[in-house]
């Protein structure tokens, strides 16, 4: 990982009551994608002292990545985890403070607005919510019990446990067709399973696929079960036009059908849309004042790197006026008071 800075002894600590550690700032961002970390260069940027909760994954679903080909400025394309460490080093480098901890807990009805994590309390005037998106399951039996003996969501991750062997790959958008050309590099034979018979994935992916020697198609066809003993075998399927059932042997199975808004935390604090998305307007404010959202937690349309980073920025800008706003406000109040 980069040489950004870790923080584990961070600024303004206090103790609570039940001697729980209690950190008040500004703006607290929640997640490490390329949202939040834009958000944090930003907020570090403004001089509010941020602070970036990293929770489960470092880099979020940039990081699983191998190679993104459409983020301005790297015209040879760069390594998910490469641009999520120059993101990091980028707004450490002007005072945000990266931290392992995983938000358990959000409280936006007091203010400061409250996050609990397995070892602190925080404080915060303004928060940023980056928290980003998870990949689908497929839901069939097996696929549990194989995860990590042959059952992958990351080809960048297990990609290289694949050499000279034979890989399924469920789906069809982007994700499915860029991470299944990225494991022709190791396996032998990369089978791309996909329920309808048209990719979803953009021309350039479909372009480069169809003419990959290494990858194959089975159309109309779905995941029933993924099959094995101490590891992955095949999987069972069947075809959703004609019924016929088969089985196709293979050593790992990649799922690729899509990702799942992180916003369990959420549920009944802001409003969220019938698929479980943040609801932002175009200043990325949430339906609480001073709690925004940015990246691809409250962008089912997009889900792009750039555009991430920029709803990152945006969040940022506009916490930065709200806080000043609010300090305004305090201050005039303060007035009032002394005058009367
Ligand atoms: P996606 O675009 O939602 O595609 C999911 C795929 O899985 C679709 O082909 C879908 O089939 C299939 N699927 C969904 N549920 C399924 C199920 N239960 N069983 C079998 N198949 C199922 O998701 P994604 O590919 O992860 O992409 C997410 C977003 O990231 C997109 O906006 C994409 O453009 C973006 N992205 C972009 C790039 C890039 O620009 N190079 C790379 C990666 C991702 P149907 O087609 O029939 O719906």
């Amino acid at each position: 990982m980069g040489n950004f800075s870790l923080s584990f002894n961070i600024g303004g600590l206090q103790e609570d009551e039940e001697g729980q550690q209690v950190v008040e700032r500004d703006v607290v961002i929640i997640g490490a994608g390329p949202a939040g970390f834009t958000a944090g260069l930003y907020a570090a940027r403004a001089e509010l002292h941020p602070v970036i909760l990293v929770g489960q994954a470092f880099g979020g679903q940039a990081a699983t990545t191998s190679e993104l080909e459409n983020y301005p400025g790297f015209p040879e394309g760069i390594g998910g985890m490469e641009l999520a460490e120059r993101m990091a080093n980028q707004a450490t480098r002007f005072g945000a403070e990266i931290v392992y901890e995983e938000v358990t807990k959000v409280d936006f009805q007091t203010y400061p607005f409250v996050l609990e994590t397995y070892g602190a309390t925080y404080k915060a005037k303004a928060v940023i919510i980056c928290t980003g998106t998870s990949p689908r399951k497929l839901g069939v039996p097996g696929e549990e019990k194989f995860i990590g003996r042959g059952v992958s969501f990351c080809a960048t991750c297990d990609g290289y446990f694949y050499k000279d062997k034979t890989v399924v790959v469920v789906g069809g958008g982007d994700s499915a067709i860029d991470e299944g050309l990225y494991l022709t590099r190791f396996a032998d034979k990369v089978i791309v399973i996909h329920r309808r018979d048209k990719l979803r994935a953009g021309p350039i992916l479909q372009k480069r696929a169809f003419a990959n020697e290494k990858m194959s198609f089975v159309w109309d066809t779905v995941v029933d079960e993924v099959l094995g003993e101490d590891f992955v075998t095949g999987v069972k399927v069947h075809n959703v036009k004609t019924g016929k059932e088969d089985v196709i042997p293979c050593d790992g199975v990649f799922v690729y059908v899509g990702l799942i808004p992180n916003t369990k935390l959420f549920e009944g604090q802001l409003e969220l849309d019938e698929n479980g998305y943040i609801i932002t307007d175009k200043r990325q404010r949430t339906s609480i004042p001073g709690v925004y959202a940015a990246g691809d937690v409250q962008d089912p349309w997009f889900r792009q790197v750039v555009i991430a980073a920029g709803a990152g920025a945006a969040a940022a800008i506009d916490a930065e006026r709200f806080l000043a706003e609010k300090a305004f406000e305090a201050a005039a109040q303060e007035e009032e008071k002394e005058a009367s």
